[in-house]
């Protein structure tokens, strides 16, 4: 059996590849088993944003391994320190907690709004209330998924954790009158990432703040997929000028290499947590440190942000100079971007599988989005052979007309 047959036949169908076999990754590029060479597009879902295989992170990874890797938190390491000092020097905020994937440190999030609430706030234990946006994507966990406005997120997962409410993405006045005296947090991601890369109006993480001033709420920011560099800042909520209470971090974090993710905060919400109250075996691990403070360290010193910020602006600009019917939408910030298919001609993962016959790895998200998302060490000379070939493939698409069944 051939690789993709190995996997259709052992592993559960819970996700849906391109049909192409990796096996080697350098900078923005990839390689499949035939020796092709594709321009990554997609970088593991912004996951590898310092490119695959950074001479850097492969150095401390290796060298740490070998010194040492997993001690667990029974003992103190020499490495964790270091990685949390920088965490809060960077996001402005006092204390960290290292996890591993996204939606452990989402979870984490959640345990320390709720406590805070009880035991700051004086909200009665198990009436805590958090606020999240409809089209939200925090990751998989039963609670997490019980929030999603996604049907495909829930079906058949229930029953679900209660003390969510939703309300609409970008709408302040909705979060105002969702309110009540058990509100703990608010949870947004400040750019919605697997909803399709939706840019909230201007100013409404400015008024998020100040409601959670106003009433006594944390507001909490999932920049798990929006945060180190993605959007041409450090964090998406820098665009607006605020600090929030506490930011929730992952994947680009792991350097590409490994899943590390925290939860950072004030003081006053972190020290809800005792001994025993939370923890991760993995969580916070010498090797992972080391690869985390590297990560941040290449971020700064490479100018990750800055050059996310101008080659998103050269992508943005790009993709919305095609003009084309079949373009119905292009929305982004920084090296993120979303074009929206117009379903009458074909749906995203049509023009994904075209792109990739091209030698261009991107992933549809939902039926009519295409997602580009470089690793921000990409080459402007390699970003703009990706748009070359994501505009043919508009042409394409335009020359073969509207799809019957779509007209
Ligand atoms: N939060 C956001 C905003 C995400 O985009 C994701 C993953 N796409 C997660 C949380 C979950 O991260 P993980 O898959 O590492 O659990």
């Amino acid at each position: 059996m051939n690789p993709i047959e190995l996997e259709a036949r052992y592993s559960a169908h819970n996700y849906a590849p391109l049909p192409v076999v990796l096996c080697r990754g350098q900078g923005a590029h990839l390689f499949d088993v035939d020796g092709r060479r594709y321009v990554d597009m997609m970088s593991a879902y912004s996951a590898v944003s310092h490119g695959h295989g950074h001479p850097r992170i492969l150095e401390v990874l290796t060298a740490q391994a070998r010194r040492l890797a997993v001690p667990s938190r029974a003992y103190h390491n020499d490495r964790l320190g270091p990685f949390l000092a920088e965490l809060c020097r960077r996001t402005g905020l006092d204390a960290a907690i290292p996890m591993n994937t996204g939606a452990e440190a989402v979870e984490t999030a959640i345990k320390a709004a709720r406590r805070w609430g009880v035991r700051v706030k004086g909200v009665p234990d198990g009436r805590a209330e958090i606020i999240v946006a409809e089209g939200n994507f925090h990751g998989r966990t039963t609670t997490i998924v019980g929030f999603s406005s996604d049907p495909d997120y829930r079906d058949g997962f229930g029953p679900f954790a209660p003390g969510f409410r939703a309300v609409p993405f970008g709408d302040l006045a909705a979060v105002e009158r969702a309110i009540t005296p058990r509100t703990v947090a608010i949870l947004i991601e400040p750019i919605q990432g697997e909803a399709g890369v939706i840019v909230p109006p201007a100013g409404w993480l400015a008024g998020l703040r100040a409601l959670c001033d106003q009433h006594r709420v944390l507001l909490i920011v999932d920049e798990v997929q929006s945060g180190l560099g993605r959007t041409g800042a450090w964090f998406a909520f820098e665009h607006e000028g605020i600090r929030p209470d506490g930011v929730v971090l992952g994947k680009a974090l792991g350097g590409g290499v490994l899943p590390v993710s925290a939860f950072v905060a004030h003081r006053e919400v972190m020290d809800v947590f005792t001994p025993g109250s939370h923890g991760s075996t993995f969580g916070g691990n010498a090797l992972a440190a080391v690869v985390g403070l590297e990560a941040l360290r290449i971020i700064d010193e490479e100018g990750l942000v800055e050059r996310s910020r101008i080659l998103g602006d050269h992508l943005l600009a790009r993709l919305r100079g095609i003009r084309s019917p079949v373009v119905a939408e292009v929305r982004g910030r920084g090296l993120w971007a979303a074009a929206g298919i117009d379903p009458r001609f074909a749906g995203a993962r049509e023009a994904c599988e075209r792109l990739l016959q091209k030698g261009v790895l991107s992933k549809e998200t939902h039926a009519t989005v295409v997602r580009l998302a470089p690793p921000l060490v990409i080459a402007r000379e390699d970003l703009d052979w990706a748009l070359d070939r994501f505009e043919e493939v508009v042409r394409e698409l335009e020359q073969s007309g509207q799809r019957p069944e779509a007209a």
